[in-house]
């Protein structure tokens, strides 16, 4: 996080993404055998100020439930089924368009116009990753480019190892002309390349050389570099604005966000590095259940993994709390979307 003489800050804004039911034994421990909790699927807005050279470049960060549940697989369906309730209205799109609430909604109406339209306005889409939950309705994105994990359109096709095989995705979920996978991560050894080479590890897929084109010119030289504790940081503007964090364990291809919104003011967006913020604070662990098969599994694809990156996140922000203000935000905070109603497009954090 190095100063800079004229340091560029992008503009975030929360958006509603639908919403889902989570049973607490499935993620926390310990937990109430008995207990459910609505949870948000956050995506973000994300407004990147570009200089004299470029213009104002728009981002969303995951998008959230589909609208339309039918969208989904059947075997998808069935484990949407053990997530109900599940609120898909206001989508990210509808959110984009008509801000948070519903006077919003209405006095843009009368005005006669919309806030964003998704079809036009949004130049780049980030997914956290493929999970259900946050891949949304990529359709209504039509003139974006998406940018993921490396691995992420093989897991589309393949599954990713026996806790989500293939049938859990769609293999049409992404436009494949308009999709860039981040760079590979280099391997550091260890654990790390059990899960980048091990049985089921998804392979690369190389974007053309067309679609590299339509992301911003620091895209030419991205690479994964340290950054403040985290081995895996991709400038993503190539101005210290937005840094893309590899964050694996998750599933393949996991990345979250950390970006600099004002002076010494920064917010790191975890996605699913945690489906609890009592877990960052260490007040409970990750939850570990039955897989099926005579064994144990979290919700996490390498549970030691996700504990690692955790502890990274943990560190950092403890590192960074005397000289930083950094707000951390997961997709499913409930507690945050709480406190801070007034942050949702059109306001902002
Ligand atoms: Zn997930």
């Amino acid at each position: 996080m190095q100063r800079s003489l004229n340091p560029v800050y992008v503009t975030i804004s929360a958006l509603e993404a639908g919403q889902i039911t989570l049973p607490e034994p499935f993620f926390v421990a310990p937990a109430d055998p008995e207990k459910r909790t609505l949870v948000p699927s956050l995506s973000f807005l994300i407004r990147h100020p570009g200089n004299n050279s470029s213009e104002i470049t728009r981002i969303v960060f995951d998008l959230g439930v589909k609208r339309d549940l039918t969208g989904y697989k059947p075997a998808q369906q069935a484990h949407i089924a053990n997530r109900q309730p599940v609120i898909v209205e206001p989508d990210c799109a509808s959110s984009l368009r008509w801000g948070a609430n519903k006077t919003d909604e209405e006095n843009v109406k009368a005005e006669g116009g919309q806030l964003l339209d998704p079809s036009k306005d949004i130049n780049i889409v980030i997914l956290s990753h493929v999970h259900w939950d946050h891949v949304g309705t990529s359709s209504d994105f039509s003139s974006a480019v998406f940018a993921v994990g490396s691995g992420t359109l093989n897991v589309l096709k393949n599954g990713a190892g026996p806790l989500y095989p293939a049938d859990m995705f769609n293999d049409d979920e992404l436009p494949a002309s308009r999709t860039v996978e981040f760079p590979p991560v280099p391997s550091l050894g260890g654990e790390r390349s059990e899960y980048d080479t091990g049985p089921g590890a998804p392979e690369h897929t190389p974007a053309s050389a067309d679609t590299l084109a339509r992301l911003p010119a620091s895209s030419k030289e991205w690479s994964w570099q340290p950054l403040a504790g985290f081995p895996h940081a991709l400038d993503f503007f190539g101005d210290g604005s937005l840094y893309v964090i590899d964050s694996p364990g998750h599933i393949y291809g996991h990345v979250n966000l950390f970006a600099r919104i004002a002076e010494n003011k920064y917010v790191y967006l975890g996605g699913d590095c945690c489906h609890d913020r009592r877990i960052l604070s260490g007040e409970k662990g990750i939850a570990m259940y039955d897989d099926g098969k005579g064994g144990l599994r979290s919700v996490h694809m390498h549970t030691e993994m996700a504990k690692g990156t955790l502890a990274r996140i943990g560190e950092f922000l403890k590192h960074t709390r005397n000289t930083a203000d950094v707000e951390i935000v997961l997709a499913h905070d409930v507690y945050w979307r709480e406190q801070n109603r007034h942050r949702f497009w059109p306001g902002k954090l």
